[in-house]
């Protein structure tokens, strides 16, 4: 019988996957066989993350990308269908936080927020439609945030953009469940990651804050992605479609 975990031949395009939570997903799909497209600003940390999945045995390759422009989007769709011909997972992992108070934030950086987080994910799925369809089967998997369950005091735009991010997932998984497309979002709770080291310099004390409120007792690690992004890019997760998944030690449902 097939591993139906199996991601040999399959191409992964993960945006901001040079670090965090995207590495690992990457670092995931790329031991369960898929060849991975990292996507992502910064060149440097590009490469130091395709030599990771290499070092390790994956095949990866990367694209220099700011989600930000909305043609680079679909340049880098175009660019991986040129090197490999096919696409089957797109992960819009790609995500910034602007913390403050609402009544202090500057337009620039509510839309800056919503530009990456919510359109960047829209326009790279949009773009990776037609690839999808073609082939008659896709996985998208979003990440957003249990910022989308939460209030947020000082993360209105940011609450706001993954609330849209899950909406979108539903949405998108409905328009696209007949062309064997299934659209999914994982949501993480708190991740020891470059962005959550700069919160706590910003307010030291909220990562034993965070593990006080943990069922599990730790903060999560970017491994704990990799078991849940390599079933919903596999065909383990084919009846699994418009989810909202949270990878959060249990932080969400705990009163
Ligand atoms: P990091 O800050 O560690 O990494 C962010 C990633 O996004 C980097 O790879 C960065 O690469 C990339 N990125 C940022 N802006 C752009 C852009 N305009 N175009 C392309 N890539 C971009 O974040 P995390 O790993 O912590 O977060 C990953 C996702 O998980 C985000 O969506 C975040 O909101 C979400 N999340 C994180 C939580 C946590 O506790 N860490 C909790 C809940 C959700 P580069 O700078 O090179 O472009």
């Amino acid at each position: 019988m097939p591993n139906p975990f199996d991601l040999t031949g399959h191409v992964a395009v993960i945006t901001g996957g040079n670090r965090g939570i995207g590495l690992g997903i990457a670092a995931g799909l790329a031991q369960a066989g898929a060849t991975i497209v990292i996507a992502a600003r910064n060149e440097a940390v590009n490469e130091t993350a395709i030599r990771q999945i290499q070092s390790a045995g994956g095949q990866a390759s990367h694209c220099v990308t700011d989600i930000a422009d909305p043609g680079a989007c679909q340049q880098l769709i175009d660019e991986t269908l040129r090197r490999h011909g096919r696409l089957d997972v797109l992960v819009n992992n790609a995500g910034i936080i602007i913390g403050g108070a609402p009544e202090d934030m500057a337009l620039e950086d509510w839309q800056k927020v919503q530009t990456i987080n919510l359109t960047g994910a829209f326009l790279c799925s949009k773009a990776a439609y037609p690839a999808f369809k073609r082939q008659g089967r896709g996985k998208i998997i979003n990440v957003a945030s249990i910022a989308a369950i939460f209030g947020s005091a000082k993360g209105a735009s940011y609450a706001a953009s993954k609330g849209a991010v899950v909406q979108l997932t539903k949405s998108l998984a409905v328009s696209w469940g007949r062309q064997n497309i299934q659209v999914n979002a994982i949501l993480p709770g708190y991740i020891r990651t470059d962005l959550t080291e700069t919160a706590e310099s910003h307010n030291p004390g909220t990562l034993a804050e965070k593990i006080a409120r943990t069922p599990a007792g730790r903060i999560g690690e970017p491994e704990d992605f990799a078991g849940l992004a390599v079933l919903l890019a596999s065909d383990a997760s084919n009846f699994i479609t418009g989810a909202a998944i949270p990878v959060d030690g249990g932080y969400t449902v705990q009163i």
